[in-house]
């Protein structure tokens, strides 16, 4: 049997940034996943389509992980986020509310990264911080006693840990392990992820605009080949989404234009596109005997605003900060207080967020005409007044 401080269930991009970081912080670590690592090269079958903006605070813990100079190089800066509404009956702007980050300070917002090129930089550290990852190894049993957690693994390993952590995912074993139940409900809406290039530069800013379907958001990638570049998340109803998925190249670029509003001028894709079905789901706790819950083991949310995997390294900071303070006072990393204290913390601020993320997605699903048009009054108000926009941003950044 092997002996370890933590185990962290789930070597997605969250669990990879938590092993990352608490071993960074001096705790021995092993990582447990049920698959093999997908592909870290964006045209092999199976990588990660997507990118992930990451906002200031996410940036901060992803530097004390050590994974922040492997990304940086390929990342592109946010200095503007744009929301746009053009729900009325003709295709065009009714309505705009900007967000300049300069009224934050001199930072940007935060950066946007491809998957592959997050995952590749949080795998590098890995082996000098002498963290094991074990895939394919799914969690087969766990027992959770007073004093330790003991885990059975797919590759018939058993692991003794004084801390597990579940950042395995929506369908978390973990979870269902240390007792905990979770919500999940679903809007029928499905997200079409690929990468554009265009004529006009996007200048940092990432663009949302709204019709009813969801949102339709450009984020700024690096140029490349002397284009300029950007990534799409399109949300549409999901038969929709299946029908434009299914379009001939041209039609869909057609359709693609026809809702990008010739903000960056014609569109082309580049590369394949990749249907993620949209649901939201909150578990009922973050914490029992021996068990964190991090990430989408805990939340799942539209991607409206860019702050599912924000949030999950929000989770990580928390849990980082009371982990340390334990060693350093010579308590149990995996005792109550630890554990209870990231229960109190996390899981309010993490049950408003769902809640606010959700109500926004609603809103922007609307298909009747006077809640679009609330939508827009709603928009017009935030845009124009600045106390409400710099209370937004900071809301959106996963301050406090
Ligand atoms: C279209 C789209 C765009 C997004 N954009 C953004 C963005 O811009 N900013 C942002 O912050 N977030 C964004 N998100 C959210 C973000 O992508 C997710 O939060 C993140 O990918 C989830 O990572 P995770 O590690 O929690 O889960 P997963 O990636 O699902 O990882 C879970 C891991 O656990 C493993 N596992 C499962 N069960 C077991 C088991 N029993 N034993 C062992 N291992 C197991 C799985 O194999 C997997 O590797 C977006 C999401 C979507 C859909």
């Amino acid at each position: 049997m092997d002996s370890t401080d933590i185990l962290v269930v789930g070597g997605g991009l969250a669990g990879l940034a938590a092993a990352a970081r608490l071993a960074s912080d001096g705790a021995r670590v092993i990582v447990a996943d049920k698959a093999a690592p997908p592909p870290v090269d964006v045209a092999q079958d199976g990588a990660d389509l997507r990118t992930t903006a990451f906002l200031q605070p996410a940036i901060d813990t992803l530097r004390k992980a050590g994974a922040w100079e492997g990304m940086a190089e390929g990342a592109e800066a946010l200095w503007t986020m744009r929301i746009l509404d053009a729900g009325g009956r003709v295709n065009a702007v009714r309505e705009r509310a900007e967000f300049d980050s300069g009224e934050m300070g001199e930072r940007p917002f935060g950066f946007n990264v491809r998957n592959t090129d997050a995952r590749r930089a949080l795998e590098a550290p890995l082996r000098d911080l002498g963290v094991e990852v074990r895939a394919p190894a799914g969690l087969e049993r766990l027992t959770l006693r007073d004093d330790c957690a003991f885990a059975l693994l797919g590759d018939g390993s058993t692991v003794r840990a004084q801390l597990v952590i579940g950042a395995d995912g929506r369908d978390s074993g973990v979870r269902d392990a240390a007792g905990i139940a979770a919500r999940r409900w679903r809007y029928g809406q499905k997200a079409l992820v690929f990468a554009v290039r265009h004529p006009r530069p996007h200048g940092g800013a990432s663009t949302e605009i709204h019709r009813s379907g969801g949102p339709f958001t450009l984020v700024p990638m690096p140029d490349a080949d002397g284009w300029h570049m950007s990534s799409v998340v399109w949300l549409e109803r999901a038969a929709e989404a299946d029908r434009l998925a299914a379009l001939p190249a041209e039609a869909f670029e057609d359709a693609l234009n026809a809702r990008s509003l010739d903000l960056l001028g014609r569109l082309e894709v580049v590369g394949r596109k990749a249907l993620y079905p949209i649901i939201c789901q909150i578990s009922d706790r973050m914490a029992a005997r021996r068990v964190a819950l991090m990430a989408e083991a805990v939340h799942v949310i539209s991607p409206i605003g860019a702050q599912g995997l924000n949030m999950s390294l929000a989770d990580l900071e928390d849990l980082a900060g009371r982990i340390a303070a334990a060693r350093a006072q010579g308590r149990d990393i995996g005792g109550r207080d630890v554990l209870s204290g990231y229960q109190r913390r996390r899981w309010p601020e993490t049950a408003a967020r769902v809640a606010g993320v959700d109500a926004l997605n609603r809103a922007a699903l609307a298909e009747a005409q006077p809640l679009r048009d609330l939508r827009r009054l709603g928009l017009a108000a935030v845009g124009r007044l600045a106390p409400l926009r710099r209370t937004a941003m900071r809301i959106g950044m996963g301050m406090r």
